[in-house]
């Protein structure tokens, strides 16, 4: 509660071209309240803090009184929260809203404040605080990382020829669920062969063979929200293709060199590019085709960025993925991904799983 009350502070303290800004987007309302429903705007200005949401959550939001005030309003909260701007936010004449607001929304309401004040795209104002991670949110997406560990933990010691892709991405989901973890952070990605070469693959009912590379790439979402993500690709049933192997070795010289790159003051153009030259050298640059990380959060992609020409500069409490892929068209794809902490001294892996090619025993 402390945590989330010093969030809305520093929102509040921060507006400068607005005099209060109306948070719509649920995860920011989230990130600012503690508020988990479905129907919920934060309207926060230096004269007041208030989350606005309708009779279903009337019990559910008793103890986020403790961080602002609660409104509890009919369904069509965004047409309240318009009219009632006088009261919502004293004073306010350049009332902000989130630019990801539909447009007809906008209009609807523009239509509906009180005279005299004007609604006001802004960008990304809490997307900027949430970037940088408090001690208890990196802790928790260690824990969410934790347990990747041990779901690749199993599928080293497991068996993957003759198994699905499917079948394969299930036990996934059924031993991340097991541990506790509501959701995951995304679909997993089992792609074995050929298929590993389309970097967002979606999980076949096709058997793996041996000799096949694997990518699995994998994240478990907490109930606090945040997200891991992490992938290994494994060989099935013994060793791969020489020039599998070889591929292997080189995004694997890659990740290490983007991972070394991450420290405050890095710029996100530069570690992607750090990495990248290391798979151009060898001539394979064009096989290399998206960023080579984002940031995590409530979101599994969220700001800062290390992909081409990002200027986003990296600070302690950013948590990144630094994730290089190499993926031949027809023959197989590899991608490796670790996810990091941003420290004062450099960077944190939060992923421990071993990087080296794991061949499967079957
Ligand atoms: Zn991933
Ligand atoms: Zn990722």
């Amino acid at each position: 509660m402390a945590e989330h009350a010093e969030r809305v502070d520093r929102l509040a303290a921060g507006l400068a071209e607005v005099d209060a800004l109306l948070v719509t987007e649920l995860l920011n309302v989230r990130y600012l309240t503690g508020y988990t429903g479905s129907n919920g705007i934060a309207v926060v200005s230096p004269a007041r803090r208030v989350l606005v949401t309708d009779f279903r959550y009337q019990e559910a939001v008793q103890p986020l009184r403790a961080v602002l005030d609660v409104e509890v309003l009919d369904r069509d909260i965004a047409a309240r929260t318009a009219e009632g701007l006088e009261e919502l936010a004293p004073g306010a004449e350049r009332v902000g809203f989130e630019a990801s607001l539909p447009y007809g929304l906008v209009e609807r309401l523009r239509g509906l404040v009180p005279v005299g004040v004007e609604l006001v795209p802004v960008e990304g104002a809490v997307e900027a605080l949430r970037r940088v991670k408090s001690a208890t949110e990196v802790a928790a997406t260690r824990h969410a990382s934790d347990v990747l560990e041990d779901v690749y933990g199993r599928i080293a010691a497991g068996r993957l020829v003759g198994r699905t892709e499917a079948d394969v991405a299930w036990e996934i989901e059924r031993t991340i669920r097991e541990a506790g973890f509501p959701e995951l952070s995304f679909a997993p990605i089992v792609a074995a062969g050929a298929h590993g070469a389309l970097p967002h693959a979606e999980p076949r009912d096709v058997a793996i063979e041996r000799g096949d590379l694997v990518v699995v790439d994998i994240g478990a979402r907490g109930a606090s929200g945040y997200c891991s993500d992490c992938t290994r690709t494994f060989a099935a049933g013994g060793p791969p293709d020489p020039a599998a192997a070889a591929d292997y070795a080189l995004v694997l010289d890659a990740q290490l060199a983007g991972l070394g790159a991450v420290r405050p003051g890095a710029v996100g153009g530069l570690v992607d590019q750090t990495a990248r030259a290391v798979i151009e050298a060898a001539g394979a640059g064009e096989l290399f085709g998206h960023g080579l990380g984002h940031g995590t959060g409530l979101e599994v992609h969220e700001g800062p960025t290390l992909r081409h020409g990002s200027e986003d500069v990296l600070e302690p409490g950013n948590l990144v993925t630094v994730e290089p892929g190499l993926y031949r068209p027809g023959r197989w794809g590899i991608r490796i991904e670790d996810h990091v902490a941003v420290t004062e001294a450099g960077h944190e892996v939060l992923t421990g799983f071993t990087k080296d090619l794991v061949e499967t025993a079957g």
